[in-house]
């Protein structure tokens, strides 16, 4: 695809596509933002920055993004580390 080579470059759209974390998947999925077709996911860690003392959510999360459009798409990891 075309659209590949106009992204990397550009210096600030190969920035924003740097992840903690790349997994792959067993078989490849269509994104169903950009429908390019997956084989591997970005995982960005989730840092709580403020909360209301009497939250019960999590301390922290994750958000799993498509490598092509940097979309969040629904995933889920197993195990809070
Ligand atoms: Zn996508």
């Amino acid at each position: 695809m075309a659209k590949l080579e106009e992204l990397s470059t550009e210096p600030e759209a190969q920035a924003s596509r740097e992840a903690e974390a790349e997994y792959t998947l067993e078989y490849p999925v269509k994104c169903p933002c950009c429908s390019a077709e997956l084989d591997m996911v970005k995982v960005v860690r989730l840092l709580r920055t403020r909360v209301n003392f009497t939250s019960t959510l999590p301390r922290r999360g994750r958000v799993i993004a498509c490598p092509e459009c940097q979309k969040i798409i629904a995933a889920e990891l197993a195990g809070f580390a």
